[in-house]
């Protein structure tokens, strides 16, 4: 009666190729995702319940774009 035990402490940590943790950057997990792990996206879940991520539209609407840190290649 071999059970193959192993198998199920394994399957833990599944890394996926091309998401990374937005929070640290390492890759994001399946569980996890699109964090790498709980830790991360606890601190994500902290940072929105704190309202620290995107300030609410206090200022003028419009004013935003221009200070946009944008990485996006067009
Ligand atoms: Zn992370």
């Amino acid at each position: 009666m071999n059970a193959d035990p192993e198998s199920k402490t394994k399957a833990k940590v599944v890394p996926l190729k091309g998401s990374k943790c937005p929070m640290c950057g390492k890759p994001a997990t399946l569980d996890m995702r699109p964090f790498c792990s709980k830790r991360c996206a606890d601190l994500d879940l902290g940072r929105w319940l704190n309202g620290e991520y995107r300030m609410p539209t206090n200022e003028a609407p419009g004013d935003a774009e221009a200070g946009l840190d944008g990485d996006e290649d067009v």
